[in-house]
Parts: structure tokens; sequence; C-alpha cells
């Protein structure tokens, strides 16, 4: 079905703006809850203030001017994303019975059409050549410092993750955000960064909070490809992914047809679990993630399906052992093999939990 106006108004007001905003990981309580930029105020928002009126749709922060709107104006604020990729987001979290198909950007066939209210205008990023967009890509890790001496190795290591594989993954983080942030700009300008997804539509560099930056290497140990973590407590989302096309698992240079056991993952952390413990793994950003096109990747691999134990987790995992199998690749589910107890993940943990590290 088309995603028309009268669609969306219609999918809109079919959904509880409290639940979207739980789902985003708001904590809500009598229709308040603290701003998502406790930096922009005083005692950062000790006290809350934003509104949420869950008989209008609405959200308003009484400080921020620009933190207001409706249900998807929140998902775009909090996930820092376009209109259809927040819309696209929804209807998985909330009506994943519905296609969301025609809400997917098709490099492939940039005439596939989205419809939107209000005329947002969006970014496709076909619009950028494949060998520019990396170039931006390359000259930001470039940019960045290996984690040893940073904040974020005490973060890591909190996390079990250790020394060992920090550099092998090449690790990296955002130390001097101005320093980049100036320098990028003076190097590619602003229209293309933020095409490129680096830059926001408000001109900043997204990873001010988000500073760790695991990237996605390929088989020759370059990366065109990241994900940015948050490792201050209590942001919203922990997790950026850079906007566009995911190319391929992270560490799926493992995926070399040689018979072998491999752990797929929920997130780059959980895999860094693993291969630190000297455990074959590969991950995908999130639970929805797996894309269709990957299968062929794990050709004459044993496959454990390592999500996280939860609703969310087990739904996901059906869904990649469905793909898998069809392709004849021999998988398991990690939490239906027959282990004993002290195997076993406990409801609501991931794979990081399992291994002792603390949030
Ligand atoms: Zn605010």
């Amino acid at each position: 079905m088309q995603w028309d106006k009268k669609k969306i108004d219609s999918f809109k007001a079919s959904l509880s703006i409290t639940l979207v905003a739980k789902a985003l990981g708001l904590s809500v309580e009598n229709g308040r809850c603290h701003c998502f930029y406790p930096m922009r105020h005083a005692h950062g928002d000790r006290t809350p203030s934003l509104s949420i009126s869950e008989a209008k749709g609405l959200f308003r922060c009484w400080v921020c001017p620009d933190v207001r709107g409706d249900v998807i104006d929140l998902v775009q604020l909090v996930r820092d994303c376009s209109f259809p990729e927040a819309l696209k987001w929804l209807v998985e979290e909330f009506r994943p019975w519905e296609n969301s198909e025609p809400l997917q950007t098709n490099a492939m066939n940039p005439k596939q059409e989205i419809v939107f209210p209000e005329e947002r205008p969006l970014v496709l990023e076909e619009e950028i050549s494949p060998t520019l967009h990396d170039k931006v890509i390359l000259s930001f890790l470039k940019k960045l410092v290996p984690v040893e001496n940073t904040q974020a190795a005490s973060w890591l290591v909190r996390r079990r993750i250790f020394k060992s594989i920090w550099n092998k993954m090449k690790l990296r983080y955002v130390e001097d955000y101005d320093g980049i942030s100036k320098s990028l700009q003076e190097e590619f300008g602003l229209e293309l960064l933020q095409k490129v997804g680096l830059f926001n539509k408000r001109g900043h560099l997204r990873y001010y909070k988000h500073r760790l930056i695991f990237p996605y290497l390929d088989s020759q140990g370059k990366a065109s490809y990241f994900q940015a973590r948050s490792i201050l407590a209590n942001t919203f989302p922990k997790e950026q992914n850079l906007p566009g096309r995911v190319p391929f698992p992270y560490n799926s240079k493992i995926l070399d047809g040689s018979p072998d056991w491999v752990y797929l993952c929920e997130g780059v952390v959980d895999t860094l679990t693993l291969l630190c413990r000297n455990i074959s793994a590969v991950g995908i950003p999130g639970v929805s993630s797996f894309k269709t096109e990957w299968v062929p990747l794990f050709k004459g691999k044993n496959v454990i399906i390592s999500f996280d134990k939860d609703e969310a987790g087990r739904n996901g995992a059906l869904v990649v052992q469905e793909l898998l199998s069809v392709a004849g690749i021999h998988n398991v589910i990690g939490g239906n093999l027959n282990l004993p107890e002290m195997f076993k993940m406990k409801e609501g943990y991931d794979v990081n939990d399992f291994f002792g590290g603390r949030k």
C-alpha cells in the first residue's frame, strides 16, 4: 500500500506517543520526561522539561524551541534520522506486519517514489558517488585517535572488552570534537558532510556524545562504514549508525567460506566480547537489520544466532534463521541449544552481560 499523507496521518493517530517515547528509551512519568538535550538546560534538566500530550499526540520542551512536534518528529530527534527512516522504525517497532518496503530508499532504483507529508526534503545517498562517500568517511576516521588512554578505554574494560582486540579492530575515539568538525568542514563543506551523514541537519558533527567509533573493516582492513557508540550513561539512542546502506556485517572478513562455526551477534559490543575470547563472531547493527544480500556470505558456515534474550531478539532470530535455512546454511538459535544451565543466558541478557560486562 502506498504511504500517502492520509495513511501516514492515520498511522500516527493509531500510535501512543507515550509508548513510542518509552520505546525510544525515554522515561515518561505523568506526561513528563527529561529533555534529550540536557546540556542546554540549567542543572542538566534535573526537573523534566519535556511535556508529552497523549491526547494530542504531541510533545514539546519548555526550554528548547526546536524540540517539539508529533510522534514522527520525536523519533527523528531522538534517533537523529530522516523522516522515512523514522517512519520505517515506527512501522518495524509497532506494526511489523505492515509492509515498510516502499519506505526503503533503494540505490538500485532511485525512481521508487516515497511520499512525504509537508514536503520534507530527503537527502538521497545516491546523489554522491561511492568513491567520494568513502573518501569523506576515510578522512573522518583518520582524524580519530586509537582508544588507548581515552575515556573509551575504561568503558571498554568495564564491558570486559580488552586491549588485545582494540587495535586489531581499529577502534577509534573522537578526542578533539571541535578540531575534527572544523577540519572536515574546511576539507569537504557542510553540504557534502550532511549528505554523507556525518553532520546532522542542524550543521553539527553527529559524534558529540557518540565518541567511540567502531569501523566496519573490509578484507583489506579499510572502512567505509562505522557505528558510533556513546560511552555516557543515559544517551538515547546509545548507538548511531551511519545513514545509508550497511555494506556488510561487522567483522565479515572471517566469512571466507571455510567450514567453521560462527556466532552472529546483535551489535558490535557483543561481537567484540566474543572476539576478545577468541570466538569467531560477526555482528549486525540491530536485530532487524540483517539483509537478504548477506546470506551468501555465510556459505559453508555453521551459524549460531546469538541475539539478545528478549522478545525482539527472539523474533529477529527467527527471521534470520528462515533466511539462512532457505539458502541451505546450517544454523541454530543460541537459546535453542541444549546447554548445561551455567551456559544459558538469563532473560533480558545479551552476550556482553553473559560475559560479565557492566553497563
Ligand atoms: Zn530541552
